[in-house]
């Protein structure tokens, strides 16, 4: 409640000093790459021509923006950026963890008590934002900003859900279970196909878009990486060399969607998406504060199969920067850039291949059948098994964690197990975390931690070694505490912003309240500092 007060008399102290001239913009939008490293900015410098050149020249870029914790995936990163708060507040730690209630691992947007709303096929899958335990800046918009309208859209559900929140006015997703493979809702939002996006699908349906063939954007030697690097793991029937067909080795139309999201014709479609959405329902052009919410996603799945250093993925990033270029000229031409502000950033990087990088991979597995022998040798077998859940962040049955403390030498023994596994650099007790340690691996598990939904162990790898199930497929993939994983871009545009480069420290959660502050919107929660330096 005291916390409360001080950030409202904070807030009005703020509005007062502000200059009285100074309007809420008419439109927040929020733009997130899935698994876009920050050396990409410069790395790929020479490609860019429409957004993502704007971004750099006339916004404000924090060159030093890292998430402070361990476990960076997207369920984490993008609830992150939604509410300004670290996933050991916001509760949203992982793409999925065991429900001890369900006996289960569900994933973080999992909600069985909301019916899914489809614009394609049936679904049997929920999802809304029922496990975030704070509001996002879209949720305090709509609760303080009457008329707010909020849209948030992207290929997965913990991307537009995690831009959004609990609620919203199109908040669109790609359900890709097998057989489904159709953009989708639910009732936690609203009860029947909104008829903006119905429309939008109508008019310019994905299906059509199966069987085109992925091309480059630019001429081949313009490009600074190599077709066909070492390492790549492409969805079957693609080989590692362009062009890739988005069409499977028959007709399915399974194989069809999960290529073309591999794709970046899927994140072109978002664009095209988004900027239907900001027509329909005039995003910004009334008398009111709006949200926008973006979430692009090819960039993951591309990333996941090609790997950092790949020509696929420099030309998915150089076609993202094309659609962010069509959706910023869209907006200037409808809203005006001094009444909107938008925020890039991305929601964690990206290990290189590690085949490539001299690293390697470490299976999930095995960590969790190393737990499981010691435990077994120490205590019997157990009635399923002595680990629930495995990965980078092991659990283990309910009472065996205090069964282990209890006997010092079994404990022992399972961290010397699991840290004998190569590529295996240390084994956290959870138990133990703490975020004033001095050991910077600790405190960044502990930013990650939630005690029931995070496991009771914590996984760090050697840097460049990969955490994947024994029968992964990817190329690479990200969620350690590394440099590579942790640091992403961020930059600000817009109405308020004043253009620039900044060295200041900053994190992801610093955009909401930025954000909030411009709009004059209370965030009580959020933990992320306000980037005074870029504002007017
Ligand atoms: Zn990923």
């Amino acid at each position: 409640m005291r916390r409360l007060l001080l950030a409202t008399l904070l807030l009005a102290a703020l509005c007062l000093a502000a200059p009285a001239a100074q309007q809420s913009p008419r439109l927040i939008v929020i733009v997130v790459a899935d698994q876009f490293r920050a050396d990409y900015l410069t790395t790929f410098a020479a490609r860019w021509r429409a957004g993502l050149r704007t971004l750099v020249t006339e916004g404000a870029v924090f060159r030093r923006a890292e998430y402070p914790y361990r476990h960076t995936d997207t369920c984490a990163g993008h609830f992150t950026i939604g509410t300004g708060t670290l996933p050991r507040t916001h509760g949203m730690v992982a793409d999925t963890w065991w429900d001890a209630d369900a006996r289960r691992t569900i994933e973080c947007t999992d909600d069985e008590k909301a019916q899914p709303v489809t614009y394609g096929l049936a679904s049997k899958l929920g999802k809304s934002g029922r496990w975030l335990l704070v509001p996002t800046l879209a949720d305090e918009l709509r609760s303080q900003k009457p008329g707010a309208r909020v849209v948030s859209v992207s290929l997965k559900s913990r991307s537009a859900i995690g831009l959004a929140g609990r609620g919203g006015d199109a908040v669109t997703w790609f359900e890709e279970t097998a057989g489904v493979g159709s953009f989708m809702t639910s009732s936690a939002f609203t009860a029947q196909p909104v008829a903006a996006m119905k429309a939008f699908i109508e008019r310019d349906s994905f299906e059509k878009e199966f069987g085109q063939v992925w091309t480059l954007r630019d001429p081949a030697d313009q490009y600074r990486f190599a077709d066909a690097g070492v390492g790549e793991r492409p969805r079957n029937p693609r080989i590692g060399l362009f062009p890739h067909a988005t069409k499977g080795l028959t007709d399915s139309r399974n194989d069809a969607f999960l290529l073309w999201r591999e794709s970046p014709l899927s994140d072109a479609y978002l664009g095209r998406m988004a900027i239907a959405l900001v027509d329909a329902f005039a995003l910004g052009q009334r008398q009111a504060t709006d949200f926008l919410g973006v979430g692009f996603s090819s960039t993951d799945t591309v990333g996941h199969a090609f790997g950092p250093e790949s020509r696929e993925i420099e030309d998915t990033i150089a076609r993202l920067d094309d659609a962010l270029g069509a959706l910023i000229a869209h907006l200037d031409a409808k809203v005006g850039r001094a009444n909107y502000v938008l925020a890039f950033s991305a929601d964690h990087g990206v290990a290189p291949i590690p085949l490539a990088s001299g690293g390697g991979r470490v299976a999930g597995d095995d960590v969790r059948e190393r737990i499981d022998d010691v435990l077994t040798r120490h205590f019997g077998k157990a009635s399923a098994r002595w680990t629930v859940a495995g990965g980078g962040q092991p659990k283990l049955a309910d009472g065996a964690m205090a069964k282990l403390v209890a006997q010092p030498a079994a404990l022992s023994e399972v961290t010397r197990a699991v840290e004998s596994i190569p590529g295996v650099d240390r084994l956290l007790r959870t138990d133990m975390l703490s975020e004033h340690s001095r050991d910077p691996m600790i405190r960044a598990a502990a930013l990650s931690h939630m005690p029931g939904r995070s496991g009771d162990f914590v996984v760090i790898t050697t840097p460049n070694w990969t955490m994947t199930a024994r029968n992964g497929t990817d190329g690479t993939t990200h969620s350690s505490p590394h440099d590579y994983d942790r640091q992403v871009p961020m930059i600000l545009l817009g109405g308020g912003i004043k253009a620039g480069r900044y060295d200041r420290a900053t994190t992801p959660a610093d955009i909401a309240p930025t954000l909030a502050r411009i709009a004059q919107v209370a965030m009580p929660k959020a933990e992320g500092r306000i980037l005074q330096e870029a504002l007017r």
